[in-house]
């Protein structure tokens, strides 16, 4: 093993940058890889493009004639652009994509092999889908379940295969994928928003939630990576010792980008680029060998299948430029991880964003309903919010003094802070005199245009506003920003609608419009006064104080995922058709067997190495010491020998001790898995695995790496941080 240690860094010394050919023109390849609307028109009927564009706008069904015809369109188009397959591409429940490539290949009516697919085809199939998570709800001799079109987001060719976009539900209905539960959630914030907005101009019909994500990762030379089976098993380092220099100097963040990664982000956005995904920002992150990566915002499900896609095309633009990537949350420890920042907005088919301020009182109230629903909405589902971004991966970032703390708070900015308090101080609950209104109303007609500069950008709220968005940034780098999007959407459509019945029933009880929005938004400034702090949020003194203000601070994953399960979260996901109780259910099973397989694996992978590669190299260097102490007593006399070897026999002992306290804790770690194992249900196990094996990952660790330091650097079997983290 020492021997591939030094032989991989060997090999990185000689690596080369690959060249990457960029053609000049962006317009010129393009969005060349999709089947989008321009492609559609030239390639389709006018009937079925017309059918098609319905269907994306207006929710319709395309029938099997227009289907058939899209087909055929399709086809032709992917044969010209060089495809040979195709595949219903879809989204289950085990953080990665999906698909199974069928050769175009059908037979015409006199027995001629023709390269083509039917409507029948492109409008759902269904794969052999047992091996799919499920939490329960599809026994696996019942493997059905089936994929449908998902025709709002369009069809693209990677490789030699056409890739059609698919929701994946059982037989029996239940979505078994991130793509179903967020289209619904869409479809209600959708309703929701459009019902507020009416309040302030009748023309608005439908409301877009908007995501940018933030894709953040590391990159390893695929050398290194292959020499740590850590890595390259479960994601992360499960030791090492911290480099002598890592990220104190703060000089890698927005640093010149080496040569050899700056190739694979042109290639990665080569790529993205003829996937019409509008990748815009590149730099280097705060860590050592870590990177981020953004396009510009796009509505949430066509963002989200763009990230799905990014990952995937990150994995293959890396190999091909020899890097392992890690999305993985947490793969280094003491430096940090990587998240998912999600930018999201509402933005209405009238062209307004309504997170941004406007110029005038009428679109300012608007702005501020949004803005006070959304705290509010924060305020009351931190725990249903927290659920949908934990895992284990990600619960070594909530609340381990890094980004993003694990409270749920929202930082909306100095501006925003006192127009609220000033509202909530000053709105009467009694009929407003015409002077109180006029006041008001000049006051948040007056938002300067500061606020879009978002100056005092506040870098550790977990939900921040900035300017123009909010941006959730509890996400994790790994995670399926499907999950998290969901559940915003939903909570903010379930605010929306109780703040319009309140308003309506304020109105019905012959108030002003304007009097009664203003009275409402009084009380939820009031009532969701706790969430909003402007302070640090890796700071200690912002846990005591949120627990002061009774804001929850869950940081173990199984406790957090759990409160999808609670009454209030059930209804409110329930009520807006979101997720079906049997679907929560089956969700959170999965959720828990994620995280006892994960944690499974680890520590397997860590016994293994702990045992097979630490403790004989630790032993083989305490036969040295010991030689050497024993050659020291030939060579000296008694006196001398006392003072040259004592070093070296605390040494040997120390050693000995660390061995010992390696091997009983593995062998603990390995008892206490067997007992988990043993335990049926499936929450029990979970915690189980939480609390009685996960600890010993770290127990394990700490002595490890105290050995890393201590023995001699030729024998080392695992290349060190030091040696992995720092890129020419
Ligand atoms: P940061 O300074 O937060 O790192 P970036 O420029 O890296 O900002 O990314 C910001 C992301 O937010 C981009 O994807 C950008 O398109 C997106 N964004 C900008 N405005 C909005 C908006 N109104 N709604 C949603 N996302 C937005
Ligand atoms: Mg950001």
């Amino acid at each position: 093993m020492a021997k591939l240690r030094f032989s991989a860094l060997q090999e990185v010394v000689t690596r080369t940058p690959i060249e990457v050919q960029t053609p000049p023109n962006l317009a010129d390849f393009y969005g060349i890889n999709v089947f989008d609307r321009k492609k559609m028109q030239v390639y389709l009927s006018k009937e079925a493009y017309n059918a098609v564009v319905e269907a994306i706008e207006d929710g319709t069904t395309i029938n099997r004639k227009v289907a058939d015809q899209v087909a055929t369109g399709m086809c032709k188009w992917a044969k010209e652009r060089g495809a040979t397959h195709y595949t219903h591409w879809f989204q289950p429940l085990n953080d990665a994509t999906a698909e199974k490539h069928e050769r175009m290949l059908d037979f015409g009516e006199n027995n001629e092999v023709l390269e083509r697919f039917s409507g029948k085809l492109l409008i759902q199939q269904e794969p052999d889908a047992s091996s799919f998570p499920s939490g329960g709800i599809r026994n696996t001799f019942e493997a059905r379940g089936y994929t449908a079109w998902d025709v709002s987001s369009p069809a693209f060719i990677v490789g030699e295969t056409l890739c059609i976009p698919t929701i994946f539900i059982a037989y029996t209905g239940e979505a078994l994928d991130y793509k179903t539960p967020l289209l619904r959630a869409l479809s209600a914030v959708d309703k929701a928003a459009v019902r507020v907005c009416q309040y302030f101009d009748k023309d608005v019909k439908k409301v877009n939630a908007n995501l940018g994500w933030e894709q953040e990762y590391f990159l390893i030379d695929k050398a290194l990576y292959s020499a740590r089976p850590d890595l390259a098993m479960t994601g992360r380092t499960l030791m090492g010792h911290a480099s002598a220099k890592d990220q104190q100097l703060e000089d890698h963040y927005f640093a010149s980008i080496p040569t050899r990664v700056m190739a694979f982000m042109s290639e990665l956005e080569l790529e993205g680029h003829k996937l019409g995904i509008p990748l815009k920002t590149r730099h280097n992150e705060v860590a050592p060998n870590q990177f981020e990566c953004a396009p510009i915002f796009e509505e949430a499900n066509l963002a989200n299948d763009h990230n799905q896609i990014v990952m995937d095309l990150m994995k293959h633009v890396a190999a091909k430029h020899n890097f392992a990537i890690l999305l993985h949350e947490k793969p280094f420890s003491g430096i940090n991880g990587s998240g998912k920042h999600n930018n999201w907005s509402l933005s209405t088919d009238t062209g307004v964003n309504l997170y941004s301020p406007a110029k005038n009182p009428k679109g300012n109230l608007l702005f501020l309903s949004f803005i006070v629903n959304t705290l509010k909405a924060v305020h009351q589902n931190q725990d249903l919010l927290r659920a949908s971004i934990m895992s284990a991966e990600n619960s070594h970032r909530l609340g381990a003094n890094e980004a993003p703390p694990a409270i749920l708070s929202v930082f909306l900015g100095t501006y925003l802070t006192n127009m609220l308090d000033n509202l909530a101080e000053k709105v009467s609950d009694s009929r407003m005199t015409p002077e109180e209104k006029t006041a008001l109303k000049l006051g948040i007609g007056r938002i300067p245009d500061i606020l879009l500069d978002s100056t005092d950008r506040n870098r550790t709220s977990p939900f921040a506003f900035t300017g123009n968005r909010f941006e959730f940034r509890a996400v994790g780098s790994s995670a399926n920003c499907g999950a998290a999007m969901t559940v915003l959407n939903a909570v903010i459509a379930d605010q929306l609608t109780k703040f319009a019945d309140e308003v309506d029933t304020v109105i019905a009880s012959g108030k002003g419009k304007d009097e009664a929005i203003f009275q409402v938004m009084k009380r939820l400034i009031i009532e969701s006064r706790a969430i909003r702090f402007e302070g640090d949020g890796y700071s200690q003194e912002w846990v005591d104080e949120a627990a002061k203000r009774g804001l929850t601070n869950i940081t173990s994953a199984p406790d957090a995922i759990k409160k999808y399960l609670e009454k209030d979260a059930v209804k409110l996901l329930t009520s807006l058709g979101v997720y079906s109780e049997i679907e929560i259910h089956s969700r959170v099973e999965i959720e828990f067997e994620k995280f006892t397989k994960k944690i499974q694996i680890e520590a397997r992978v860590l016994g293994d190495l702990a045992i097979n590669h630490i403790v004989p190299t630790a032993i083989a260097y305490q036969n040295r010491l010991i030689d050497n102490i024993r050659g020291i007593k030939d060579v000296f006399d008694t006196q001398e020998f006392e003072k040259l070897s004592a070093d070296s026999k605390n040494l040997v002992r120390e050693i000995g001790e660390r061995i010992l306290a390696i091997k009983t804790m593995t062998y603990e770690m390995v008892e206490a898995r067997k007992v988990a194992n043993s335990i049926e249900n499936v929450e029990e196990r979970t915690f189980a695995y939480s609390t009685t094996v996960r600890p010993y990952l770290d127990k394990i660790r700490y002595h490890i790496d105290k050995l890393e330091e201590v023995i001699d650097d030729e024998i080392w079997p695992l290349p060190k941080y030091r040696e992995l983290l720092f890129m020419k």
